[in-house]
């Protein structure tokens, strides 16, 4: 076991050779002295390059520019541009993903195609399976889809019950590859396999998965994928989002939202629609230009991690801070009734640690793991809360993301020993933490 001092976490970051990656960001903790943000798989941090870029492409682009700059400053490109960047992150090839709408929007696509290529090739599969726990924007998606293709959406309770539910009716396995709740990281070569030995087709969500950990859309067998822009990405709030389909797949099938920019020739005004190639055709309309760019100065953050052993080294860091997490909270808040959400084992764990309470514990007994994170906010720890389903017998969860670009060692020990002081104190009680916000 690591010798558990902060002493000890500073050496950490002492020899850390990412470290200098960090400076890339306005870091809240130069001008809030003292933050420490644990909560960029919600929303990533500022890249310092963006302002004066975004500020750049309106004022020389839009301002002086105008129209021409749709050629002259590529902003017709972007989709593609920044496309190519992000597959180097996610173990895709040149020319085959895209940047496009939200998460959910791209979703829509990617999970019409599945289902339209297996209504051809397998008509009798019609059932869709995921996970319960699964984020609930994806299984809205699934259950719009499911009304107007006549299919079912099967959910398992645990990852152990996939294999089963990958029967003769499964057209499609729908999953995202690091559970939003738990931090748990699926196995996407297992998964995959075992969804196409079923006959299934295999869909992956990757908002907490790209820019996190190292990810092998084609080497590990996925069929589509989708992913967000605005987690580990650091694309903004409401930057775009990606999508890819398998290069063997993606001239199969038309996308629903069929939009002039996905058309073969856009300025050819053809009053009939005619799909682009491959994954061009996942466009549907204007690129949104200024979220653009600050998305693809975030993608930037990291693909400056390539010099320094990218998103192998990354997942390394991340998977130390973690580590250290896990074992600094067993140390330093023993008694306090936290119990391990996520997965001890590293393999099977995201870039976040999840927390909740025993229900016989004091905190557990009165709900507080709200409360909890609202007073370690107001001490400067920023986390989130991300509510239970009694009816599952899913607990309330304290969720601590780290990001390695930014997060230090230092960072990690500092915010448990906070924690520690929450619970220890009781301070959590005060009537001022049980309000909440609209976003929680
Ligand atoms: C964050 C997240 C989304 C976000 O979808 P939006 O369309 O950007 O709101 C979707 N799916 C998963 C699994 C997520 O974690």
């Amino acid at each position: 076991m690591t010798p558990m001092t902060r002493e000890h976490a500073l050496a950490l970051d002492a020899a850390d050779t990412l470290a200098p990656l960090r400076r890339q960001f306005d870091l809240p903790d130069d001008a809030v002295d003292g933050l420490i943000y644990l909560d960029g798989n919600s929303l990533g941090m500022l890249p310092r390059a963006t302002a004066a870029r975004v500020a750049q492409v309106i004022t020389q682009e839009w301002g002086r520019g105008l129209i021409g700059s749709w050629n002259s400053a590529g902003w017709m490109a972007q989709p593609a541009r920044i496309g190519d960047k992000i597959a180097t992150l996610v173990g895709a090839g040149p020319g085959e993903l895209v940047v496009a709408d939200s998460t959910s929007v791209n979703l829509f696509k990617v999970l019409s195609a599945a289902l339209a290529i297996q209504r051809e090739d397998a008509p009798t599969r019609r059932v869709i399976v995921s996970e319960r726990s699964n984020f609930p924007t994806d299984l809205y998606i699934a259950q719009s889809l499911c009304r107007q293709h006549g299919c079912g959406l099967r959910l398992v309770d645990t990852p152990a019950e996939i294999p089963a539910a990958l029967d003769a009716d499964c057209a499609v396995l729908m999953l995202t590859q690091v559970n939003y709740r738990t931090g748990a990281l699926h196995d996407m070569a297992a998964l995959s396999a075992a969804a196409h030995a079923a006959g299934a087709l295999a869909l992956w969500d990757l908002a907490h998965s790209a820019g996190a950990l190292p990810v092998a859309l084609n080497a590990d067998g996925a069929d589509f994928a989708v992913g967000c822009g605005y987690k580990y990405l650091n694309g903004g709030p409401g930057a775009p989002a990606f999508a890819w389909v398998r290069p063997g797949l993606v001239d199969r099938f038309v996308q629903p939202l069929s939009g002039w920019l996905g058309h073969a020739a856009p300025f050819a005004f053809d009053p009939d629609y005619r799909p682009a190639p491959g994954i061009a055709r996942y466009v549907c309309g204007t690129p949104p230009v200024l979220a653009m760019a600050a998305l693809e100065c975030g993608v930037d953050t990291l693909l400056a991690a390539a010099k320094l052993g990218g998103m192998a080294a990354l997942r390394a860091k991340s998977l130390a801070l973690t580590r250290l997490f896990i074992d600094t909270v067993a140390a330093r808040c023993a008694g306090q009734g936290l119990l391990l959400v996520s997965p001890d084992a590293d393999a099977q764990r995201g870039s976040q640690v999840c927390l909740a309470f025993a229900g016989d514990s004091a905190a557990g007994r009165a709900n507080a793991a709200y409360a909890v994170v609202q007073a370690l906010i107001a001490r400067g720890v920023v986390g989130d809360f991300r509510a239970g389903d009694p009816a599952s017998g899913l607990a309330d969860i304290l969720r601590f993301g780290v990001t390695p670009l930014t997060t230090r060692f230092v960072d990690v020990w500092d915010a448990v020993e906070r924690l520690r002081d929450v619970l220890a104190s009781g301070q959590w009680r005060e009537p001022r933490f049980a309000q909440r916000g609209a976003v929680t």
